[in-house]
Order: structure tokens, then sequence, then C-alpha cells
């Protein structure tokens, strides 16, 4: 069978989409994750766009083994340099290169002539291939991109040393006929095109990024780009475990191998769901809430008789298993910690213990914990940041009546280490503990987003909420769980303020080092 590179942008694309900021350590969780679901290529960051960035390349790159590790860089020396100080210690060092090659972005955006254009695009790979042995170039907006011109400048960057040529439908405007046409023309009039990889990298602004990877594939491309749940600029990236699924079922007509480990999808995309704080509609293709719904009583009388009628792919294929966690009330530490490490947690003693005590009394208040309780879990204590000092919640008390004012009465370990209770009103329950937090932190908060979403199913399922708020004129988003949705929402919120708190005590101190 024909393979296919399976090239993951979540932490990069699809980072960089509105709404959405990762701290280094969920970045590192995620792109962990990555690994394990088989992504050949994952794009950690663009180390030269900011230092927060270069470090969670840097981080990633010398965590990271079994896929190759790649940063995006401008075609310009500094970012070239920027990025190699970030993974010169990769296992397969890989730079991403990129420059614009449509006439629009030629003539606006870069005030260069195409004949500028090739030299900066041959001088960057040249550049880049004295210190990276694997340089992709992308030929930005490629897709609205003089067909004469790429085949000029691909034969050009080919020369210099390129190993991998993207050709993005950047704008998301492509049809697949249209797609898989380029990418055949340009198998066929580059010279040496079966010496390097074609990449397809698509937008789904018109929902057809899957079909037109799919389309590329059928034209002779061997690298698909995209990201997990489809995440990224505007309408998103196409989403990988949507193609690495389509290949698998229909492997009869494709006949292609992605590598990816089909059993953690489901995983990865709750990660990175709960991470990016960003929903997956319930309709979504593999891993939709409902994507494996039948609600019709013809379809489920047809399911009863044979899942087949109506059933082309099943959950357990994804790894959504229905066998129930063994780990209950009873158990103890060393289960737990048995339990947390198959899971592919490796967490110090410490974050163990912290995350044992939840569990202890998370399973005191709930009949059965499910292993996205214990994710949840664990995923929190693995991101929690110890250095640093930030608000803690010790209780939030909520009077609410209707006939009365709400009033909310919160205590919380303030960074000093003080310990505060303050009370306040609002229209609304959350209103009053958001007024009441707002009071305690003493500065301007505007709420953008929040929303509260259930863990699982079931009535004592945990709450997960997610805060979207701006605090000394920043924008960041937080999230945090509990069994109630009221403290779930109290929790949030403080941990929207603390990692704004992290973040900037992390610049001050890159500015001091
Ligand atoms: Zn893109």
């Amino acid at each position: 069978m024909r393979k296919i590179e399976i090239f993951d942008t979540t932490l990069r694309d699809g980072e960089q989409s509105a709404g959405i900021n990762l701290n280094t350590a969920e970045k590192l969780e995620i792109a962990k994750q990555l690994e394990r679901f088989g992504a050949s290529i994952i794009e950690a960051g663009f180390p030269a766009s900011s230092p927060g960035d270069f470090e969670a390349v840097q981080r990633i790159a010398g965590t990271v083994k079994n896929s190759i590790v790649t940063g995006l860089a401008r075609a310009i020396k500094k970012d070239i340099d920027i990025t190699w100080d970030a993974l010169k210690k990769a296992e397969q060092p890989h730079i991403h290169v990129f420059l614009a090659t449509s006439p629009i972005h030629m003539q606006y955006k870069l005030n260069k002539t195409p004949d500028q254009v090739v030299e900066a695009a041959v001088e960057a790979v040249k550049y880049a291939k004295n210190t990276f042995p694997l340089v992709q170039w992308s030929a930005e907006d490629a897709f609205r991109s003089d067909r004469e011109f790429l085949v000029r400048i691909i034969n050009e960057v080919i020369k210099a040393g390129a190993t991998t040529i993207n050709i993005p439908d950047t704008v998301g405007y492509a049809s697949p006929a249209e797609y898989g046409a380029l990418f055949k023309f340009l198998r066929e009039n580059v010279t040496g095109s079966d010496k390097v990889n074609f990449s397809a990298h698509c937008h789904d602004d018109l929902g057809m990024a899957v079909a037109n990877s799919i389309a590329a594939i059928e034209n002779g491309a061997n690298q698909v780009e995209g990201t997990i749940n489809g995440i990224g600029e505007r309408a998103g990236n196409a989403a990988l475990e949507e193609i690495a699924v389509a290949m698998h079922i229909r492997k009869d007509i494709y006949g292609i191998e992605t590598g990816i480990n089909l059993q953690e999808i489901k995983r990865t995309s709750q990660l990175v769901s709960k991470l990016t704080g960003v929903v997956i509609q319930p309709n979504k293709a593999i891993v939709g809430k409902n994507a494996f719904a039948h609600e019709s009583g013809i379809h489920q009388d047809g399911m009863l008789k044979n899942p087949e009628t109506y059933e082309i792919i099943t959950p357990a294929l994804i790894g959504e298993s229905a066998v129930p966690l063994v780990l209950g009330k009873h158990s103890g530490r060393h289960a737990f910690k048995d339990r947390a490490e198959t899971m592919g947690f490796d967490l110090s003693d410490d974050k163990i213990n912290r995350a044992f005590a939840e569990f202890k009394k998370l399973a005191d208040r709930k009949k059965e914990i499910t292993e996205e309780d214990l994710l949840t879990l664990l995923t929190d204590q693995q991101i929690q940041h110890e250095e640093i000092p930030v608000y803690e919640l010790k209780s939030v008390q909520v009077q609410y009546g209707t006939e009365n004012i709400p009033t909310a009465t919160v205590q919380v370990i303030q960074p000093d280490g003080e310990e505060v209770t303050v009370a306040s009103t609002g229209s609304g329950s959350v209103e009053a503990i958001f007024n009441t937090l707002e009071l305690l932190i003493n500065s301007k908060v505007e709420i953008l987003d929040y929303r509260v979403t259930s863990v699982g199913k079931g009535r004592d399922a945990l709450g997960e909420a997610v805060v979207n708020l701006t605090y000394n004129d920043q924008k960041v988003t937080g999230r945090d769980a509990a069994q109630d949705v009221l403290e779930a929402s109290a929790k949030a919120y403080l941990n929207t303020i603390n990692r704004q708190i992290i973040q900037s005590s992390l610049r001050v101190k890159e500015l001091i080092s």
C-alpha cells in the first residue's frame, strides 16, 4: 500500500486561530498525544514569532522522538536561525519555510516582483539547507498562483535543496477536481518531482478541505497537512481524523496507509478540545458526540438486527471503549498510579498525590468514575504550573432564590499567600461569582465568552466551564472542571486570571535572563 505522511499543524495553524492560547505545558501534552496518534510530522509552532513559541518548539523537539518535529519560518535568515536554535536537538531537524507566490500576495503583501520572489525563496532554502537535513518549502496561496510560475519556482527550490514542496490552498477556494488537477500538473511538469514529497494543505472555507486533501492524494500528494478536530484559521483546516478514518474505511478504493493509530483518535480529539477550549460540534464526523448515535426508530431497529445496516464505523475503531473503568472509591494510590501510566501520563510523585486526592474526593460524590473523568483530572495536574504563585479557590458559596438577589461569597488564597473572603451580588448566580472575583483581583475584567459543558454522560457528570476574558488588556481563555457547575465556573474564572499571571511572569523572566 502507498504510504501518506500525516503532517499535523494543530499547534501552529490550529493554535493561531481566534480565541486559542495554549501555554508550553499544554502544547507539550498535545504534542505527546500527537506522537501516540502517529503523526509523521508535528508542526510545533512558529519559533521566531514569540519567545513563548520558541520555548514550546524547543521543549517539544526535546521530548517527542517518534514523530519529526518542525517549526514554521518566513523566508528570511533571522527566522531560519531562530528556528534552528529551537530545533537543533531534534532527532531529525525539519524546517518549514514559506513564501507567497500568488499575484495578489506578491504585489500587495510582499511588494516583490516574481523574479524577486524566486530569488528570496531559493536563498532561504539554500540557507536552511546549511543546517537542516529536511527542508519543506511552502508556496503560500499556491492554489491562486500562476501554474507556470509555480513550476518555475518549485524547480528552483528543489535545486536549492528542498525535500518537501507544500501546495497550500491558503484561502480555502479550491474544488476537489481543480486541486487534484494542480497536483497532477505539478507532478508531470516539475523537474525531479519524483525525488521530493508533495504536500497538500487545505482550509475549510467552503467545507471542502478534507475532500480537497483526498483529491491531492489521488493525484500524487504524499503528505497531507491538517489539524485535530479541523481547528484553525477562519473555518479551520482539514480534519486529520477524518482523513485517517476515510483512508482506513475506504482502503478498497484508495489503497492508502497513513500510519495513524486510529485507537488514539478519540483521546487526541478530546484533549485538543479540552485544552484549546474549542468545542466539537455534536454532528462532527468521526469525533462528534452524535457521530455514532442512531435516533430514528427504523435505524435503531436495523442496528439491533445487524449493526452493519447503518454503521460503517464502530466507536471502538477510534478508541471509544465501552468497558467501564475498574477504578472506584476503594482503589488505592498504587492502582491509580498504574492506571495513569497506562493512559500515558508520566507525573511526578507530588502531582500523582494531588491527582489521587482529587480522585478520592470525586469518588465520594460520583457513582461511577469514567475514563473521561480521569483524563480531566490527570491532564489538569499535568499542566499545572508549580513555581509561580497564583490565586487558589478555597470555597465558594452562592445564595440564590427566584425572588432574591443572588449573592456569592468567595474565599481565596491570593498569590502573596494571604487568605481573603469577599462577597458581592449579580443578576444571576454566575454573574454574582464573577463580580465577586473581579472585586478580589481588583482589576477591570471583561467577559467575552463563557460556557459550561458536561464531561461524559449521566446526571452526576463533571461540569467543565470555559471562560474567555480580557484582563490587563490581554485576551485569555481558561477552564476548569468540578462536580458543581458554579464551582467549575469560579475555578475556570480564576484559572483564566492565573494563566495571564503565569504568562506575564514568564515574559518578565525572559526579559531578565
Ligand atoms: Zn494554513
